[in-house]
């Protein structure tokens, strides 16, 4: 399973004195403090940069290393130290490192513990989360990140357990229950620690009837502190504090019934200094607001960043991202803090870069906007006025009068993979995206529509997201200055999602491709400074740290999440579930390591000499697969190598195969959910469809 290509020990003795020799000594900030543990300090912003012990690296998410042995001039030396290949499983997530040992969960929510210098496993711990999950498998793919806290690593999964585990033994100490085993929540996000408290939220609002919110433990014992919910419940049941009071005022109809939404699925920060947890918030549920909201109303908290006391979840202040959102535009990208100079005055300021395409400056001490602009073709409002702090919608945005058309999309101008701050270059690196959306919503009224149930994807409304016409480019890595609002650069980056990206204080920006290149770029310019074949799709985010007078990077490859979501735009890439390569990779200058190559892919369908097309199953069973499918196996079932490629599986040749896995949960351990609810006429249905894409294959069709 595993290769060591390379000596790490010799190397970094060899580095050491290389270094040296050359000159190359870290700058006074950047200098390491070996002889004791200083994983609580390194977890401050502005800190040396040692470790990387948390998903943004600090408390302020900037995704900023300020070591800079590796730089400019030294990066064309960087090279694979060793790789740790690891089994077929959601790979897209983000790593940490403490005191020399690198800690990753892969798959659903294997935890893993690495030894940086030898690239050996120290333990694995697998809490078996499809086997847990039920229906909450359904959707979502496993492990973002983790979190640590003296002595302790914590992952989240997918059936909503928040384990702490032991750091050196890899044994779990406690297990906190953070949603009810039966309902439609699933978490989706890393956990997040903060001076004592870990906090985690979750995701289900796109196909279920979800209230969202986020609850504090007790890092130590695992007690519940605290648990903030995101929006209002039924009246008739008291609020439970005064902010929910306060944002049932801004909700009509019978909202209740439909969950409201608002998760807390991904983006998480703390503020130290002023001892506040910003918490960004997702999408309404259902996404059309006819239904959810009789029409109107801001519907608090949705699509905002909501400050909350960090000892106690007390309301502080908000900021509402899209009143009364209506498209799945989200605040649950990344948050991240920075000081800046502004107008000649120093702004303690909240970042970020949602998916509606603008990016924000905040006040952090009161919600109050400083400043937005689009980083990516954004044509859903004119602008946001600064005065109101609300956006200038262009006519019938909400599609109350037939079809609208704009960008970007559901999908996000950026997704939930980081983009980094580096207060080195002053400048944010966002993995923007840029497609176009159709919403059309005719024929749906509050009144006839229904939930599908079985946690499905359901939004009250009609995306129909789409390639811009004319668009060769769908995404860029975009470097912006935060204080002029104004684009330093921008490079386009290949495929239509976007990777995880990492600064650092060597003047460089990493970030992985679908196209297996892993690049070091000028932090100023954008120039390609490094090239690396990782010969595997990469999605995460990359993290740097320091052993042994040594600076690594370390990323993990392998392609998961939604990034496999629309296929028919991955194909080119040829990434398959089965055979992609997924990998830790880890990087030193002078690394001498290899890779094996690539397995070529060209997607094959079996011969089905039986197939009759019949043009109405495959339709009654493309409307189910859209809704329980297509998020992991691919839209019009091409797979983007998140899932198995069904068109080119066999087991669409056999009913009773078929129906051994949805009907009777054969692969749950393998992270297929069961579908006990489908009839024989819906599985045979789902069935044809699959075959009909099949015979697409076969002959050519797209
Ligand atoms: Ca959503």
């Amino acid at each position: 399973m595993k290769s060591i290509l390379f000596a790490p020990l010799a190397l970094a003795l060899s580095l050491t004195a290389c270094g040296r020799a050359d000159g190359e000594a870290l700058d006074a900030t950047a200098e390491p403090r070996e002889a004791t543990s200083v994983w609580r300090a390194q977890l401050t912003d502005g800190s040396d940069g040692r470790d990387w012990p948390a998903f943004g690296r600090t408390y302020g998410e900037q995704h900023y290393s300020p070591l800079d042995q590796v730089n400019a001039d030294t990066v064309k030396r960087l090279g694979l130290a060793w790789s740790y290949d690891l089994p077929v499983g959601n790979p897209a997530t983000g790593p940490i490192e403490i005191d020399g040992i690198l800690y990753f969960a892969s798959g659903y929510s294997i935890v893993h513990a690495i030894d940086v210098r030898s690239g050996k496993l120290l333990w694995q711990y697998d809490p078996k989360a499809p086997e847990a999950s039920g229906h909450k498998l359904r959707q979502g793919w496993g492990s973002r990140g983790i979190a640590y806290w003296n002595g302790k690593v914590y992952t989240g999964t997918q059936d909503g357990r928040l384990i702490a585990i032991d750091a050196k033994s890899g044994k779990p100490v406690w297990t906190a229950q953070t949603m009810g085993k039966d309902d439609y929540r699933f978490i989706s996000g890393p956990p997040r620690v903060f001076d004592g408290m870990v906090v985690i939220g979750n995701g289900g609002a796109d196909e279920a009837a979800i209230r969202g919110y986020a609850t504090a433990y007790d890092a130590e014992t695992g007690a519940q502190k605290w648990r903030f919910y995101t929006v209002p419940g039924n009246p008739a049941n008291g609020f439970e504090d005064k902010a929910m009071e306060m944002a049932a005022k801004t909700w009509f109809g019978e909202w209740w019934k439909h969950g409201g939404g608002g998760t807390v699925w991904n983006a998480i920060t703390y503020d130290e200094e002023s001892d506040t947890l910003l918490l960004g918030t997702g999408n309404g549920s259902p996404w059309n607001r006819k239904i959810r909201s009789a029409g109107k109303g801001d519907n608090l908290f949705l699509c905002s960043i909501v400050a909350v006391d960090a000892k106690t979840g007390a309301y502080k202040w908000h900021y509402q991202i899209n009143p009364g959102e209506s498209w799945d535009f989200n605040a649950a990208m990344d948050m991240q803090l920075a000081d800046l100079t502004i107008d000649g005055k120093l702004r303690k300021v909240v970042m970020t870069a949602p998916k509606n395409g603008f990016f924000y400056v905040i006040d952090r001490t009161n919600g109050k906007l400083i400043s937005a602009k689009p980083f990516v073709t954004t044509t859903w409002a004119k602008n946001i006025d600064l005065k109101t702090g609300r956006p200038v919608e262009i006519a019938n945005v909400r599609y109350e009068n037939g079809p609208v058309t704009f960008r970007p999309t559901p999908v996000g101008a950026h997704s939930w993979v980081p983009m980094a701050f580096s207060p080195q270059s002053g400048l944010t690196y966002i993995p923007a995206i840029d497609l176009e959306v159709t919403f059309d919503d005719s024929g749906i009224t509050a009144k006839n529509w229904k939930r599908t149930g079985g946690m499905a994807l359901d939004y009250g409304v009609r995306p129909d997201i789409r390639v811009p016409a004319g668009a060769t480019v769908l995404s860029y890595l975009v470097a912006w200055n935060p204080v002029t609002q104004k684009e330093a650069w921008r490079i386009p980056t290949p495929g239509h999602f976007n990777s995880g990206v990492m600064a650092t204080g060597g003047g460089l920006v990493f970030q992985g491709h679908p196209d297996s290149r892993f690049n070091a770029y000028d932090a100023k310019t954008g120039k390609t400074l490094w090239d690396f074949d990782a010969r595997a799709p990469i999605v995460a985010p990359p993290i740097s740290y320091w052993v042994d007078g040594t600076q690594y990077v370390t990323v993990i490859a392998g392609m998961g999440t939604s990034a496999g979501l629309f296929g028919p735009l991955m194909t080119k890439f040829g990434i398959d579930y089965r055979t992609q390569a997924r990998r830790v990779l880890t990087f030193a200058l002078d690394g001498k390591g290899t890779l094996p190559p690539k397995t070529p892919y060209t997607p094959t369908a079996p011969a089905d000499p039986d197939f009759r097309p019949d043009a109405a199953a495959a339709k009654a069973g493309e409307g189910i697969f859209n809704q329980r499918c297509a998020v992991c196996h691919g839209g019009g079932a091409v797979a983007g190598g998140v899932a198995p490629d069904l068109r080119t599986s066999g087991v669409i040749l056999s009913a009773e195969t078929l129906t051994a896995i949805l009907h009777d949960g054969m692969l749950v351990s393998n992270g297929m959910p069961q579908f006990e609810e489908l009839s024989a006429k819906d599985r045979e249905n789902i069935r044809h469809y699959m075959r009909t894409r099949a015979d697409d294959l076969r002959n050519g069709r797209p």
